[in-house]
Protein backbone atom coordinates (compact mmCIF):
# COMPACT_ATOMS: atom_id res chain seq x y z
CA UNK A 1 0.00 0.00 0.00
CA UNK A 2 1.36 3.11 -0.97
CA UNK A 3 2.17 5.49 1.90
CA UNK A 4 1.63 8.90 0.26
CA UNK A 5 -2.21 8.43 -1.21
CA UNK A 6 -4.58 9.65 1.22
CA UNK A 7 -5.55 12.40 4.09
CA UNK A 8 -7.92 10.59 6.54
CA UNK A 9 -11.13 12.30 6.84
CA UNK A 10 -10.58 13.25 10.00
CA UNK A 11 -7.46 15.51 9.14
CA UNK A 12 -9.90 16.94 6.13
CA UNK A 13 -12.72 17.24 8.48
CA UNK A 14 -9.96 19.63 10.50
CA UNK A 15 -9.51 22.11 7.61
CA UNK A 16 -13.50 22.33 6.99
CA UNK A 17 -15.34 23.75 9.86
CA UNK A 18 -17.97 21.18 11.31
CA UNK A 19 -21.55 23.22 11.25
CA UNK A 20 -23.57 22.17 14.42
CA UNK A 21 -27.06 23.92 15.00
CA UNK A 22 -29.22 24.60 18.38
CA UNK A 23 -32.98 23.65 17.29
CA UNK A 24 -34.24 25.39 20.35
CA UNK A 25 -32.69 27.93 22.08
CA UNK A 26 -34.29 31.67 23.55
CA UNK A 27 -32.11 34.51 22.49
CA UNK A 28 -34.90 36.76 23.90
CA UNK A 29 -34.18 35.82 27.68
CA UNK A 30 -30.39 36.57 27.53
CA UNK A 31 -29.55 40.17 28.39
CA UNK A 32 -27.09 40.31 25.40
CA UNK A 33 -27.89 38.85 22.38
CA UNK A 34 -25.43 40.07 19.76
CA UNK A 35 -22.59 38.23 22.54
CA UNK A 36 -24.51 35.06 23.28
CA UNK A 37 -24.49 35.12 19.02
CA UNK A 38 -21.16 35.54 18.39
CA UNK A 39 -19.69 33.01 21.08
CA UNK A 40 -22.27 30.46 19.71
CA UNK A 41 -20.73 30.91 16.24
CA UNK A 42 -16.95 30.58 17.77
CA UNK A 43 -18.03 27.38 19.12
CA UNK A 44 -19.37 26.19 16.32
CA UNK A 45 -23.19 26.78 16.31
CA UNK A 46 -23.86 28.04 12.44
CA UNK A 47 -27.36 27.76 12.78
CA UNK A 48 -30.02 28.58 15.96
CA UNK A 49 -33.40 28.76 15.94
CA UNK A 50 -34.93 30.98 18.84
CA UNK A 51 -38.61 30.22 20.54
CA UNK A 52 -41.10 32.85 21.20
CA UNK A 53 -43.32 32.22 24.26
CA UNK A 54 -45.48 35.51 24.70
CA UNK A 55 -47.00 37.82 22.39
CA UNK A 56 -44.26 40.13 23.66
CA UNK A 57 -41.50 37.48 22.98
CA UNK A 58 -42.62 36.90 18.82
CA UNK A 59 -42.23 40.78 18.75
CA UNK A 60 -38.67 41.16 19.68
CA UNK A 61 -38.09 38.75 17.54
CA UNK A 62 -38.08 40.14 14.45
CA UNK A 63 -35.13 42.11 15.62
CA UNK A 64 -33.09 39.19 16.53
CA UNK A 65 -33.44 37.02 14.05
CA UNK A 66 -31.11 38.33 10.90
CA UNK A 67 -28.48 36.06 9.48
CA UNK A 68 -28.22 32.56 10.43
CA UNK A 69 -30.62 33.31 13.92
CA UNK A 70 -33.35 31.87 12.80
CA UNK A 71 -36.78 31.93 14.96
CA UNK A 72 -40.61 30.06 15.51
CA UNK A 73 -43.26 32.21 16.66
CA UNK A 74 -45.60 31.45 19.34
CA UNK A 75 -47.70 31.55 22.48
CA UNK A 76 -46.74 28.86 24.67
CA UNK A 77 -49.25 26.82 26.37
CA UNK A 78 -47.92 29.14 30.16
CA UNK A 79 -49.85 32.15 27.65
CA UNK A 80 -52.01 30.49 26.01
CA UNK A 81 -54.97 32.31 28.78
CA UNK A 82 -53.09 35.72 28.80
CA UNK A 83 -51.80 35.72 25.12
CA UNK A 84 -54.82 34.02 23.94
CA UNK A 85 -56.18 37.31 21.65
CA UNK A 86 -52.87 37.74 20.34
CA UNK A 87 -52.82 34.34 18.15
CA UNK A 88 -53.97 36.13 15.21
CA UNK A 89 -51.12 37.93 14.87
CA UNK A 90 -48.49 35.32 14.15
CA UNK A 91 -48.99 34.86 11.16
CA UNK A 92 -48.06 38.27 10.43
CA UNK A 93 -45.68 37.84 11.69
CA UNK A 94 -43.68 34.73 9.65
CA UNK A 95 -45.04 36.68 6.31
CA UNK A 96 -42.78 40.24 7.70
CA UNK A 97 -39.81 37.89 8.56
CA UNK A 98 -38.07 35.62 6.10
CA UNK A 99 -36.44 34.27 9.41
CA UNK A 100 -39.54 33.27 11.45
CA UNK A 101 -39.65 29.80 9.28
CA UNK A 102 -42.16 28.29 12.16
CA UNK A 103 -44.18 28.20 15.19
CA UNK A 104 -43.38 27.87 18.57
CA UNK A 105 -43.58 26.60 20.98
CA UNK A 106 -46.73 25.92 21.27
CA UNK A 107 -48.78 22.89 23.01
CA UNK A 108 -49.48 21.15 26.13
CA UNK A 109 -48.45 21.73 29.34
CA UNK A 110 -50.00 19.60 32.69
CA UNK A 111 -47.80 21.91 34.86
CA UNK A 112 -48.99 25.03 33.68
CA UNK A 113 -52.73 24.62 34.78
CA UNK A 114 -53.06 27.51 36.99
CA UNK A 115 -51.84 29.77 34.59
CA UNK A 116 -54.77 28.37 31.81
CA UNK A 117 -56.59 25.28 31.98
CA UNK A 118 -56.30 22.48 29.79
CA UNK A 119 -59.03 23.90 27.99
CA UNK A 120 -57.78 27.00 26.76
CA UNK A 121 -54.63 25.27 26.24
CA UNK A 122 -55.90 22.84 23.98
CA UNK A 123 -58.05 25.94 22.44
CA UNK A 124 -54.87 27.53 21.25
CA UNK A 125 -52.42 24.73 20.62
CA UNK A 126 -55.53 23.74 17.89
CA UNK A 127 -55.98 27.87 16.48
CA UNK A 128 -51.94 27.62 16.14
CA UNK A 129 -51.93 24.28 14.31
CA UNK A 130 -54.62 25.54 12.17
CA UNK A 131 -52.57 28.66 11.09
CA UNK A 132 -49.53 26.72 10.88
CA UNK A 133 -51.06 24.50 8.66
CA UNK A 134 -52.63 26.94 6.22
CA UNK A 135 -49.00 28.98 5.82
CA UNK A 136 -46.85 24.87 5.70
CA UNK A 137 -44.70 25.99 8.11
CA UNK A 138 -42.91 23.76 10.91
CA UNK A 139 -44.64 23.54 14.68
CA UNK A 140 -42.03 23.07 17.70
CA UNK A 141 -43.97 21.29 20.55
CA UNK A 142 -43.81 21.52 23.97
CA UNK A 143 -45.50 18.86 25.70
CA UNK A 144 -45.19 18.75 29.30
CA UNK A 145 -46.56 15.58 31.24
CA UNK A 146 -49.37 15.90 28.00
CA UNK A 147 -47.20 14.01 25.12
CA UNK A 148 -50.22 11.53 24.56
CA UNK A 149 -52.82 14.24 24.41
CA UNK A 150 -51.04 16.75 22.23
CA UNK A 151 -49.50 13.60 19.44
CA UNK A 152 -53.06 12.86 19.72
CA UNK A 153 -54.11 16.68 18.31
CA UNK A 154 -51.30 16.79 16.04
CA UNK A 155 -52.54 13.54 13.84
CA UNK A 156 -55.75 14.78 14.01
CA UNK A 157 -55.13 17.73 12.61
CA UNK A 158 -52.63 15.98 10.33
CA UNK A 159 -49.50 17.96 11.01
CA UNK A 160 -46.72 16.76 8.92
CA UNK A 161 -43.68 18.72 10.01
CA UNK A 162 -43.75 18.60 13.71
CA UNK A 163 -40.46 19.24 16.05
CA UNK A 164 -40.73 17.29 20.30
CA UNK A 165 -38.90 20.13 21.62
CA UNK A 166 -36.75 18.93 25.36
CA UNK A 167 -38.52 15.26 24.32
CA UNK A 168 -39.65 13.36 27.48
CA UNK A 169 -41.27 10.33 25.48
CA UNK A 170 -40.04 6.73 25.57
CA UNK A 171 -39.40 4.64 22.88
CA UNK A 172 -42.93 3.82 22.14
CA UNK A 173 -43.32 7.12 21.39
CA UNK A 174 -40.57 7.94 19.95
CA UNK A 175 -41.35 5.18 16.98
CA UNK A 176 -44.57 6.90 16.55
CA UNK A 177 -42.84 10.10 15.67
CA UNK A 178 -40.83 8.89 13.79
CA UNK A 179 -43.46 6.82 11.64
CA UNK A 180 -45.08 10.28 10.65
CA UNK A 181 -41.56 12.33 9.62
CA UNK A 182 -41.78 13.87 12.93
CA UNK A 183 -38.22 15.18 14.68
CA UNK A 184 -37.46 14.61 18.23
CA UNK A 185 -35.51 17.31 19.89
CA UNK A 186 -32.63 16.05 22.41
CA UNK A 187 -32.12 18.12 25.18
CA UNK A 188 -28.76 18.47 27.47
CA UNK A 189 -29.94 16.56 30.09
CA UNK A 190 -29.78 12.46 30.35
CA UNK A 191 -32.56 10.38 31.37
CA UNK A 192 -32.52 6.71 31.07
CA UNK A 193 -35.99 7.01 28.84
CA UNK A 194 -34.10 9.17 26.73
CA UNK A 195 -31.85 7.47 25.91
CA UNK A 196 -33.84 4.33 24.96
CA UNK A 197 -35.64 6.49 23.16
CA UNK A 198 -32.74 7.69 20.74
CA UNK A 199 -31.73 4.23 20.48
CA UNK A 200 -34.99 3.46 18.94
CA UNK A 201 -34.74 5.90 16.14
CA UNK A 202 -32.33 6.48 13.25
CA UNK A 203 -30.60 9.39 13.15
CA UNK A 204 -32.39 11.56 10.86
CA UNK A 205 -35.13 11.51 13.40
CA UNK A 206 -32.96 13.40 15.86
CA UNK A 207 -32.06 16.91 16.38
CA UNK A 208 -30.54 18.80 19.18
CA UNK A 209 -31.00 21.91 21.39
CA UNK A 210 -29.33 23.87 24.66
CA UNK A 211 -33.03 25.13 25.70
CA UNK A 212 -30.93 27.82 26.96
CA UNK A 213 -30.99 30.12 29.04
CA UNK A 214 -33.71 28.31 30.91
CA UNK A 215 -32.12 24.82 30.27
CA UNK A 216 -28.52 25.01 28.76
CA UNK A 217 -25.84 27.93 29.57
CA UNK A 218 -25.99 28.54 26.44
CA UNK A 219 -26.28 27.31 22.25
CA UNK A 220 -23.09 25.50 22.94
CA UNK A 221 -24.28 23.15 24.77
CA UNK A 222 -26.08 20.91 22.11
CA UNK A 223 -22.18 19.88 22.45
CA UNK A 224 -23.63 17.55 25.38
CA UNK A 225 -26.56 16.34 23.36
CA UNK A 226 -24.15 15.54 20.52
CA UNK A 227 -22.10 13.46 22.18
CA UNK A 228 -24.72 11.80 24.34
CA UNK A 229 -26.16 10.57 20.66
CA UNK A 230 -22.76 10.06 18.95
CA UNK A 231 -22.12 7.50 22.07
CA UNK A 232 -24.70 5.82 21.84
CA UNK A 233 -25.45 5.40 17.58
CA UNK A 234 -21.85 4.93 17.75
CA UNK A 235 -20.69 7.47 15.16
CA UNK A 236 -18.57 10.95 15.80
CA UNK A 237 -19.94 13.78 17.59
CA UNK A 238 -19.19 16.11 14.01
CA UNK A 239 -20.78 13.39 12.10
CA UNK A 240 -24.28 13.51 14.28
CA UNK A 241 -23.39 17.24 14.13
CA UNK A 242 -23.59 17.67 10.54
CA UNK A 243 -26.61 15.10 10.11
CA UNK A 244 -28.70 16.93 12.96
CA UNK A 245 -28.00 20.75 10.84
CA UNK A 246 -28.68 19.05 7.31
CA UNK A 247 -32.33 17.53 9.05
CA UNK A 248 -33.25 21.09 10.45
CA UNK A 249 -32.42 22.90 7.33
CA UNK A 250 -34.52 20.47 5.17
CA UNK A 251 -37.72 20.51 7.86
CA UNK A 252 -37.33 24.55 8.20
CA UNK A 253 -37.02 25.22 4.33
CA UNK A 254 -33.54 27.38 5.86
ZN1 LIG B 1 -37.88 26.43 25.48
Amino acid sequence: MEETAQISPRLMKMNEQVVFSDAHFHLDLFDNPATVVADARKAGIGIMITAGSDAASNLRMLELCREDVYGVAGISPDFSSADFSRIGELAELVKMNRNIVGFGEIGLDATAIEKAGMEKQRAAFVMQLDIARELGVPVVVHARRALGAAMEILEKEEMERVVFHYFEGDEKEARIIERRGWLISVPPVESSRRKRAIKEVELDSLVVESDSPAVGRSPADVLFALERIALLKGISTDEVGERVTKTIKEYFYI
